[in-house]
């Protein structure tokens, strides 16, 4: 048997349906998927904004880097990133006839279709939203007082002595809540599309960095839990 051979029984002729990538994570949105959107397949609420520069997995390096623009894809399960949509106990899709873009290109034995669109034509939040959106200059007051490319700067040590991170890092990360609870008091009835209109909170992004937020004397301060 040649390494050929060994290749085509090892690798499938067509889906086996593992759910080997929907648990990788639910797709990124692409411009053809606006109409699944338009057409009320996917909500809002069912979807979360990656910001710009936020880390993120790059699934062409298969690491966590940067986020090189913003994109939205489908939310996860609880505390996973496993696709909000499949379902584990009969390792299957909930949305097949109106899967996203991405899921539809995704073949394990050939990626090339999908590694072809991966960031591009990319859907944002300025282009789902109308331009008379009362929440947008919220959203466009945290991209400048609480963007990644601060966030990132701070974290190498590229602006500040290292004392000063930890402190920076709190103001940051109080920007964040204040500008979500300022949201969330105006606009009760929208509270479900928090991840989508802001993203995920500064402080569990910075969990994986080795920070935690705690209360103390009535402040919400972070605290290093790992150097
Ligand atoms: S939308 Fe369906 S096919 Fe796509 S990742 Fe989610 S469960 Fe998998």
């Amino acid at each position: 048997m040649t390494c050929e051979d060994k290749d085509e029984l090892a690798a499938p002729a067509e889906c086996l349906r593992c759910g080997t990538c929907c648990r990788q994570g639910g797709p990124a949105l692409h411009s053809e998927d606006l109409q699944l959107i338009k057409k009320g397949a996917l909500s809002f609420t069912q979807l979360v904004t990656i910001r710009c520069n936020e880390p993120a997995h790059n699934p062409i390096q298969d690491k966590v880097l940067p986020s090189s623009s913003e994109f939205i894809k489908i939310k996860g399960q609880s505390n996973s990133w496993s696709c909000r949509f499949f379902d584990q106990v009969n390792n299957g899709c909930l949305i097949y006839r109106t899967r996203p873009l991405e899921c539809r290109l995704l073949f394990c034995r050939d990626t090339e279709p999908l590694t072809a669109i991966i960031g591009r034509d990319l859907l944002s939040r300025h282009k789902l939203l109308p331009e008379n959106d009362p929440v947008l200059p919220l959203i466009d007051r945290l991209e400048v007082e609480c963007s990644y490319r601060l966030v990132n700067n701070l974290l190498s040590g590229a602006d500040n002595s290292r004392d000063d991170i930890k402190e920076r890092l709190n103001d940051l990360v109080r920007k964040d809540l204040t500008i979500r609870d300022g949201f969330l008091r105006n606009f009760e009835n929208r509270r479900e599309e928090e991840l989508f209109l802001f993203g995920r909170p500064l402080f569990l992004v910075l969990a994986s960095y080795g920070f935690r937020l705690v209360e103390k004397d009535g402040a919400i301060t972070l605290e290093q839990t790992s150097p």
